[in-house]
C-alpha cells in the first residue's frame, strides 16, 4: 500500500484544511506482558534458565491447534497525521489490511 508523505486534511484545531505529515503508528512494546501466569513473569522469577528443553518455560510457547490454522500475516494500519501549522497529531485507523506501507 502506497501512502503519500504529505496529505491535505482538515485540522480541527486550525479549523481549516492544512498540510499533514503522514506517519505510521507503531505500538511501543508488549502490553500487559507481566500479567499473572505469564512466561515473562516466570522468567523474572528465575524459571526457564539453563540448558536443555525447558518445556513450558522455553524460548517458544507451544502453538495450540486453533492458532496453527488461518494465521493472519497482515494487520490494519494506523496512521498519524501531524498538522504542519500547529503540529497537533490526529491518529486514525484506515481499516485496510496490508503487509507493508510505503510512504511516497
Ligand atoms: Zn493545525
Amino acid at each position: 500500500m502506497k501512502v503519500p508523505k504529505v496529505q491535505k486534511r482538515y485540522c480541527p484545531w486550525c479549523k481549516k484544511t492544512t498540510d499533514h505529515k503522514v506517519d505510521q503508528y507503531k505500538s511501543a512494546g508488549k502490553r500487559g506482558s507481566l500479567s499473572r501466569g505469564s512466561i515473562a513473569r516466570a522468567k523474572m522469577r528465575g524459571q526457564g534458565r539453563g540448558v536443555g528443553n525447558k518445556g513450558k518455560w522455553g524460548s517458544k510457547p507451544a502453538i495450540s491447534k486453533f492458532k496453527r490454522t488461518g494465521a493472519k500475516i497482515s494487520k490494519k494500519t494506523t496512521f498519524r497525521y501531524a498538522c504542519v501549522v500547529c503540529k497537533k497529531i490526529i491518529q486514525q485507523s484506515q481499516g485496510i489490511r496490508t503487509k507493508k506501507v510505503e510512504f511516497t
